[in-house]
């Protein structure tokens, strides 16, 4: 069942408190879809308009931001980066009580598979890459 708006504001409100001591969290992105992690400096940064306009995919994402710096993924690949976060983001999920919708995590993993496609020599097998939740 989809959470209410006020559920939502509460879920992002309190990653935030959680996090925001250890990684610098920001809302500053002008672009909607614009998340990103800088790993070396703990920093995430956000869209403006997930302060104002959350839903399951931005608490999905912003976890994922949050999973980034979690799991210290600067030295790998982009796609074991990327599974990484996610799975992490997946299980964090799990801990706080988030049930993430299925639609979102497939989305995920096709955003993985398609670095993991990249990968011409020695490429991964995409059941490594499952994501499990
Ligand atoms: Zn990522």
């Amino acid at each position: 069942m989809a959470m209410t708006k006020q559920e939502l504001v509460n879920f992002h409100n309190n990653v935030w408190l959680k996090y925001h001591k250890h990684i610098k969290i920001v809302f500053e992105n002008e672009k909607d879809d614009d998340f990103h992690a800088f790993v070396g400096s703990a920093k995430v940064c956000l869209p403006k308009s997930v302060k104002t306009n959350q839903s399951e995919w931005t608490l999905l994402c912003f976890l994922h931001e949050i999973g980034h710096i979690m799991t210290n993924t600067c030295n790998m690949k982009r796609y074991e980066m990327e599974f990484l976060a996610t799975q992490w983001a997946l299980d964090e999920a799990k801990r706080i009580g988030f049930v993430v919708m299925n639609k979102d995590i497939q989305r995920f993993q096709r955003y993985i598979n398609g670095y993991a496609r990249k990968i011409r020599k020695n490429p991964p097998d995409l059941k490594d890459l499952l994501l499990k939740y």
